[in-house]
C-alpha cells in the first residue's frame, strides 16, 4: 500500500491471489526465492500517453491512454484495451496483474497486459470514435507486435474500435502481421471469438455444476451487464436449458418474469450493439419490469452470472444471493465481486468461480485466433467451440487439482490461483532475474 498509493483496484486484486499464495508458500519455500513475489507484483513496463484528436465540432479534444505490460514470461504480452471514463493507473494495473495469471491458466503461450483510455464512446459518433482509435494508435502502434504485445477488446472495444486500432496499426507498421485479436472475420478474426467469453463461462459452470453432482436443467440465472459478455453468456445459458431472468447496464435491471428465451436475448443484443441504447428503452415493453438504479443480485436465482464490471457485486449482495439459496456464482466480467464478497462465497460453500477461471474462453480463443493467423488458415465454428469447451474442462481439471479441500470440495480461488501462479513462477524462475 505503501509503495502504490491510491490504487485500491490493483492492491484487491493483489490481495486475493497473496491470500491463496502465502499457505502454497509455507509448504513450498522454493518459490519465495529471487524475489520471485516482488517482480510478480511489479509490470514489466507501463506506458501512459496523451492521445490528443479532434471531434465533430471541430474542438481538439484530450484523452490520457496507458498500455500496462505485466509479464512476458510465458509469451508476448495479452490483454485487451478498455474505454471508459474510470479507466485510471490502478483498473488497468489490476486487469494486467489478473490477465498474467488468467492467460497462464489456458495453457496457451501469453504473456499478461491490459490497456485502455479514459475515452467514453457513449455518444460518439462513428466518424469521432474512429479518430480517436487512430489518434491512440500513432503512439501505442509502436509498442505492440505479434511477438511482442497483442491487444483485444474489453469495455467499450468490440469489433468496431479494434478494426480501427488494426487498421492504423497496419498503416503505421506496414506490416501486416495480426497485433489485434477479437479481429472482423474478414481480416483476420476468429469464428467464435465474439462468443467465446460468454459461452466459456458458462462451460465453466456446467463443469462446476457436474463435478458437485448438481443439476443445471430449468436454473433461474441472473446476468449482469448487457455487452459481449452478458450477451453470449445468456444465449449459452438459455442454450442449456437455464432460465435467464435479468440483464443490467449502469442505469438499472431488465428483469423477465418468465425469462429471456434466445429471441429476446437477441433484441437485447440489437438494442445494445446496433442502436447503441439503454436497457430503459425496454421499460414499456409487457415481457419485462425495469428496475432503474438496480443492480440484479436481489431477484431469487440458483445461478448468479456477474458480466458487467469489478466490484459490481459486494458482501451485502452476496449475502443476499446466498440467503435467497444461491448454488452457483461464476464471474464473466473481471472481479466483479468484492474481497467481501468472496469472503460470503467461501465461507457459504456457495460453488464460485473467480474471473480468472471462468471468463478465460474469451482470451483462450483470443490465443486460437493467434494460432490461425501465423498459420494462415481459419478453423471452422465446430472447431473452435470444441477447443474452447476443452480448454475450459482443463481450466476447471486445474482448479481442482490444486484447489480441492479435505472434505473433497473444491476452493476454487485457491486453485485458479495456485495453478496460475506455479505456471507463471516456473517460467519467471527459469529465465533468471533481469
Ligand atoms: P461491454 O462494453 O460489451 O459491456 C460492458 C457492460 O457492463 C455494459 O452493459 C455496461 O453498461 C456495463 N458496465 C460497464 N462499466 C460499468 C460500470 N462502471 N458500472 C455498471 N455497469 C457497467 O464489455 P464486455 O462485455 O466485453 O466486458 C464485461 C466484463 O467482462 C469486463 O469486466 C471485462 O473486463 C470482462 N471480460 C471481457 C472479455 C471479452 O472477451 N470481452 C474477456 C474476459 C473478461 P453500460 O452500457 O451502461 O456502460
Amino acid at each position: 500500500e505503501r509503495r502504490d498509493p491510491g490504487q485500491p483496484e490493483f492492491l484487491q486484486a493483489v490481495k486475493e491471489v497473496t491470500a491463496s499464495l502465502w499457505p502454497f508458500l509455507d509448504r513450498f519455500p522454493e518459490y519465495g526465492r529471487d524475489g520471485l513475489m516482488e517482480r510478480l507484483v511489479e509490470p514489466e513496463r507501463v506506458i501512459q500517453f496523451r492521445v490528443s484528436w479532434v471531434d465533430d465540432r471541430g474542438q481538439v479534444q484530450v484523452n490520457r491512454a496507458w498500455r500496462v505490460q505485466h509479464s512476458s514470461a510465458i509469451g508476448p504480452f495479452k490483454g485487451g484495451m478498455r474505454f471508459h471514463p474510470t479507466v485510471n493507473l490502478s483498473i488497468l494495473k489490476f486487469l494486467a496483474f489478473e490477465q498474467t495469471f488468467k492467460n497462464a491458466l489456458t495453457t496457451l503461450p501469453m504473456g499478461g497486459g491490459k490497456g485502455g483510455a479514459d475515452f467514453d464512446p457513449k455518444g460518439k459518433s462513428d466518424g469521432e470514435v474512429m479518430r480517436f482509435c487512430q489518434a491512440l494508435m500513432l503512439e501505442l502502434h509502436r509498442h505492440l507486435g505479434p511477438d511482442t504485445d497483442v491487444p483485444a477488446g474489453d469495455i467499450g472495444v468490440g469489433a468496431r474500435e479494434v478494426g480501427y486500432m488494426a487498421g492504423m496499426m497496419k498503416k503505421l507498421s506496414n506490416h501486416a502481421g495480426a497485433v489485434f485479436t477479437g479481429k472482423g472475420l474478414s481480416y483476420g478474426g476468429s469464428l467464435m471469438r465474439p462468443e467465446a467469453t460468454g459461452y466459456g463461462t458458462v462451460y465453466f459452470v456446467e463443469q462446476m455444476l457436474h463435478h458437485a453432482r448438481r443439476e443445471t436443467q430449468g436454473a433461474r440465472v441472473l446476468v449482469s451487464g448487457s455487452g459481449n459478455v452478458a450477451q453470449f453468456a445468456a444465449l449459452k445459458a438459455d442454450e442449456l436449458g437455464g432460465k435467464v431472468l435479468t440483464f443490467s447496464d449502469s442505469d438499472g435491471t431488465l428483469y423477465a418474469r418468465d425469462g429471456f428465451d434466445a429471441e429476446a436475448i437477441r433484441e437485447v443484443a440489437e438494442l445494445k450493439n446496433l442502436r447503441r441504447g439503454r436497457l430503459s428503452e425496454l421499460a414499456g415493453d409487457a415481457r419485462f419490469d425495469y428496475l432503474p438504479g438496480k443492480r440484479p443480485w436481489h431477484i431469487p436465482a440458483e445461478i448468479a452470472l456477474p458480466c458487467a464490471t469489478q466490484n459490481e457485486l459486494d458482501g451485502d449482495d452476496a449475502r443476499t444471493l446466498v440467503g435467497n439459496g444461491v448454488v452457483c456464482v461464476a464471474e464473466g466480467a473481471n472481479m466483479p465481486s468484492t474481497l467481501e464478497a468472496v469472503d460470503v462465497f467461501l465461507e457459504s460453500g456457495t460453488l464460485y468461480a473467480p474471473g480468472k477461471a471462468s471468463n478465460a474462453g474469451g482470451v483462450a480463443t483470443s490465443g486460437l485466433e493467434m494460432s490461425q493467423n501465423s498459420l494462415r488458415l481459419s478453423w471452422h465454428h465446430a472447431e473452435v467451440d470444441e477447443r474452447l469447451h476443452a480448454i475450459m474442462k482443463e481450466i476447471h481439471g486445474h482448479c481442482v487439482r490444486h484447489g480441492k479441500r479435505e472434505d473433497g470440495s473444491v476452493n476454487y480461488v485457491d486453485g485458479a490461483n495456485i495453478a496460475a501462479f506455479v505456471k507463471v513462477a516456473d517460467a519467471i524462475l527459469s529465465q533468471g532475474v533481469y
